[in-house]
């Protein structure tokens, strides 16, 4: 059972922080019906990334790897933002939450209100034709077996596939909103896999107060997290927005 005086605890800080960050993973929109891609039930469990998921498996056999996408893009049609996506979104618009990082590639948090929202792996709201350039929403191309460009090249998702680079700009930002931030939120992510594992600790080197929220403890909780609030998403990040209004709330 989630401590009150702990709920408390990371609402105050994030009232008197000036710059406060999240940093988001799969564990956020698991309760949107999209089971983490790493996990037992999840894609890579049935897809072996090497074959379906590098950039050279797109360039070679791009037909083969939409058999994966097109499993991919049916959970994410489907998904709709939850209340952990919700609550981030009242955040921003209160004044006490700047920006997200997210590994996500779902759009869930702009669905769910979030304005700046940092893609480390990009988004599958949109497809590219990597023979010519040109860019298509997914609705656009919805009922498509096979999304195909008006060059006849078959379509890519923008999202990071292996072998890609994380975009630059991305990158750039989130180092310096985690060097400068003075509070990070960490939800639904163990932040094991590079490069987002080092916005905690860049994060935490430059002052910030760390508050996780997860279901279990991670290796951050046993070594930077000042707060560690367990929990379901749906269920912390609601409680930690309502004790926010009142702590900015005039007395
Ligand atoms: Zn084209």
């Amino acid at each position: 059972m989630l401590d009150e005086r702990l709920i408390k605890h990371a609402a105050k800080e994030i009232a008197h922080s000036k710059l406060t960050l999240a940093l988001t993973g799969a564990g956020i929109s698991v309760p949107s019906g999209i089971p983490d891609f790493r996990s037992a039930d999840g894609l890579w469990a049935r897809y072996d990334p090497a074959e379906y998921a590098t950039i050279s498996a797109f360039r070679s056999n791009p037909l083969k790897v939409w058999e994966m996408l097109r499993e991919m893009e049916d959970l994410l049609r489907r998904a709709q933002p939850n209340l952990a996506h919700l609550g981030m979104g009242e955040m921003e618009r209160i004044g006490c939450l700047q920006s997200i990082i997210t590994q996500n590639i779902d759009n869930l948090h702009q669905a769910g209100g979030s304005r700046d929202v940092i893609e480390y792996h990009g988004n599958a709201a949109s497809l590219t034709c990597l023979a010519c350039g040109r860019r298509f929403s997914r609705k656009e191309k919805e009922g498509e077996y096979t999304p195909t460009c008006l060059c006849g090249n078959i379509l890519k998702p923008d999202v990071i596939f292996f072998g890609e680079a994380i975009p630059e700009d991305a990158l750039n930002r989130s180092f310096h909103l985690a060097s400068s931030a003075q509070a990070l939120l960490v939800v639904g992510t163990s932040a094991v896999v590079s490069p987002a594992n080092t916005i905690p600790s860049i994060a935490k080197r430059s002052g910030a107060c760390v508050i996780e929220i997860n279901q279990e403890r991670t290796h951050l909780s046993e070594s930077i997290t000042d707060i560690f609030l367990e929990g379901d998403v749906v269920a912390v990040v609601p409680l930690l927005v309502d004790a926010l209004k009142k702590e900015r709330a005039p007395r």
